[in-house]
């Protein structure tokens, strides 16, 4: 999983535009997504199983997830779903997929043999982005992270998004139960 370091919570307001809950319309298709980064930087990775992508919790202190299904017939990554507003910026969102996608390689939250005993020993992740080509993508994504996410969270929990978010994901969900 993806979590965001416990940086020096709230600095400032970030640069937020004070009247936009604006998602990005191109962010709903998750699973172009998904097959566009594992194409581009992914694709000499075995893939025994199918991969699922979703929207989940607006998270305050984690971007994203990946989970294996009992049976091992699929894995589930699930994206902060704060990740489809325009305010955050792409890079945030290609970076959590690809990072879970690092952790499905790596053997973790997927059928393939785990390629060490903790998913993010020794900073693997980044190595492994790194070396995939993803390290301008993650560094961009970092400086977002560390200079405006938590302004950016309490803005939305303050104009009531973060709730919103919350129970749009435990609608869908219970539906599709
Ligand atoms: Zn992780």
């Amino acid at each position: 999983m993806s979590r965001i370091a416990n940086r020096n919570s709230i600095k400032r307001k970030g640069d937020d535009h004070p009247h936009s809950m604006r998602i990005v319309p191109k962010r709903l298709e998750l699973a172009s997504y998904l097959e566009d980064i594992w194409q581009r930087y992914f694709s000499d990775v075995q893939r025994p199983n199918e991969i699922y992508i979703g929207y989940c919790f607006p998270w305050k202190t984690r971007l994203g997830l990946i989970r294996l299904a009992l049976d091992n017939s699929h894995s589930f990554i699930g994206i902060n779903s704060l990740l489809q507003l325009a305010n955050v910026p792409e890079s945030v969102l290609v970076t959590t997929i690809a990072h879970e996608l690092v952790h499905y390689a790596h053997g973790f939250g997927s059928p393939l043999p785990r390629a060490q005993q903790h998913p993010h020993a020794n900073g693997i992740v980044e190595k492994e982005l790194e070396a995939r080509s993803l390290g301008p993508l993650l560094q961009e994504c970092n400086e977002w992270l560390d200079h405006h996410w938590y302004p950016f969270y309490e803005e939305q929990k303050a104009r009531g998004r973060v709730r919103l978010l919350s129970a749009l994901y435990t609608a869908r969900r219970q539906t599709v139960l």
